[in-house]
């Protein structure tokens, strides 16, 4: 078993001021080992750390940078097997999921190591001929990062890898329920040749550690994925320390079936990326407005695919869901799924746990659910479909439309005018239209209005990083 530890300066630290805490099997709930708790006095030395960190790494050429992130990649893949094993032991997603998160992982390092070398400036005409006007391309500084436990690999490679190849030093928090998978990229990055000091690793006292970096005056960035409320209180507060922020927030992905959709295709696709990772996915499908005349047919075909998805134990390879990831997860789909039967919802299948031990819960298909319901309101972040029926593509986009939320959205058709006007109406960040795939690191992820601010992936990615420095020089 792979016991993490923080690490600060590329020392393990297996003690940390704020005692410990454990971390959980979501299988089995039982304990797999206690962590280090880390609090502000580690995140103050970080950030300190974080400054040397910065200056030497800053000064390397974003051609060696990018040597040492690719090798880092390289490792990685090598001990794909075990990552991927402790991945499903700390988050619970099947073994085949957690090694296609990790090895895309790596992909995104090496993208990431040669937008490094692409990070141009340009040379404007000036107004004079004695003078030149030049933009310079300048690492924003030392960067906190946030991550969330349900892509324990991506989302921190989504943070780490742009950063580092622009020359920023970072201080990672991973999320204390998935400490594994965040350690295992740090140590690849730092046994890739990475300086010490361009890295630190805690976790422990989030409340605590964020805000202690919030204000540290030596981190100049704050890059979180997670909630909207505690993106809400990151971004308040980097915005009080006049700080950089990317804001990578939740979601209530709608998905619009228009009357013309094929379901034979449509269904299939929409239990299997509805079900991945147990629903635990930002971008998951999870609003379905199917138009009227599809609509019992939509139910009672995702009702049966749903039943023959199978759930067990991540590490089962014939498993295709696991559990939830944490006990709170469980508590809130519960109650989302009470509240929304209450309110007249009917459970076409699911509904309910499965077994005593672990947080597994069934695929569950909700119909007839109206906007009443909290699950409508509220992201479920777990394996819950919400089908409501829709009169028209009217009707269908004012519900997508209608949350403050706008990260990823999805539409079925093959006719081109209904396909149009749902591009030009739709309010997110990001449309799959007769797909669900989202996330490659070539493309801009991140959404609008509540879901965040700035994206990732991209060439946009690595811009989040930088900052420009403009030159006017005369001659003398
Ligand atoms: P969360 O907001 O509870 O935690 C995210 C991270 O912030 C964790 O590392 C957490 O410890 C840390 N954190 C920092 N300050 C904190 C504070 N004061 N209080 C609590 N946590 C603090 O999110 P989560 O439950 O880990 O993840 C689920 C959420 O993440 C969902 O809303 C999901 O949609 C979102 N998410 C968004 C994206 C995206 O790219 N937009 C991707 C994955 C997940």
């Amino acid at each position: 078993m792979t016991q993490p530890t923080l690490i600060l300066n590329g020392e393990a630290r297996d003690t940390g001021s704020l005692g410990s805490l454990p971390l959980i099997d979501p299988a089995s709930e039982t304990e797999i080992c206690l962590l280090p708790k880390a609090g502000c006095a580690e995140a103050q030395e970080a950030a300190r750390l974080a400054v040397e960190g910065f200056a030497e790494w800053s000064a390397v050429s974003p051609f060696e940078r990018g040597k040492i992130l690719r090798a880092a990649a390289e490792l990685m893949r090598e001990q794909a097997d075990e990552a991927a094993a402790d991945m499903t032991r700390e988050q619970g997603k099947p073994l085949a999921q957690a090694r296609g998160e990790w090895m895309g992982s790596a992909d995104c390092i090496d993208w990431f190591a040669e937008e490094g070398r692409r990070t141009y400036g340009r040379l404007i005409p000036s107004r004079t001929s004695d003078m030149t006007w030049s933009v310079h391309q300048r690492p924003v500084g030392p960067v906190a990062a946030f991550t969330p436990w349900n892509f324990p690999a991506w989302t921190p490679v989504q943070k780490l890898a742009p950063a580092l190849a622009a020359g920023c030093s970072v201080v990672f928090k991973p999320a204390e329920e998935t400490p594994i998978t965040g350690w295992r990229i740090v140590r690849a990055l730092l046994d890739a040749g990475l300086p010490p000091k361009a890295i630190s690793l805690l976790w422990g006292d989030p409340a605590e550690i964020s805000d202690t970096l919030v204000k540290a005056p030596e981190i100049r960035k704050i890059s979180l994925t997670g909630s909207t409320r505690v993106g809400r209180l990151l971004a308040g507060a980097a915005g009080h320390e006049l700080k950089k922020v990317t804001m990578e927030l939740g979601g209530h992905a709608p998905v619009i079936i228009a009357r013309d959709a094929d379901l034979s295709k449509v269904v299939p696709l929409a239990a299997e990326w509805k079900f991945r990772n147990a629903g635990q996915v930002c971008v998951s499908p999870t609003r379905f407005l199917v138009e009227a005349p599809l609509y019992d047919d939509f139910v009672s075909g995702m009702a049966e695919a749903a039943e023959k998805i199978t759930v067990g134990n991540g590490s089962d390879p014939a498993t295709t869901m696991g559990p939830l990831a944490s006990s709170a997860q469980f508590d809130k789909i519960q109650d989302l799924i009470g509240d929304a039967i209450d309110k007249g919802a009917r459970v076409a299948t699911g509904g309910a746990r499965i077994g005593n031990q672990g947080w597994f819960f069934a695929p569950t298909i909700l119909a007839d659910m109206t906007t009443e319901m909290r699950a409508m309101n509220e992201e479920p972040f777990g394996p819950l479909a919400l089908v409501t029926k829709v009169n028209d593509l009217d009707a269908a986009l004012a519900e997508a439309n209608r949350l403050p939320v706008g990260l990823a959205a999805y539409a079925f058709t093959g006719d081109s005018e209904t396909r149009h006007r749902i591009v030009s109406d739709i309010k997110s960040g990001m449309l799959g239209v007769n797909h669900f795939a989202m996330a490659m690191p070539e493309t801009p992820f991140g959404g609008v209005l509540d879901s965040g601010l700035g994206s990732e992936g991209g060439i946009e990615g690595i811009q989040a990083y930088l900052t420009p420095f403009t030159v006017t020089a005369k001659e003398h």
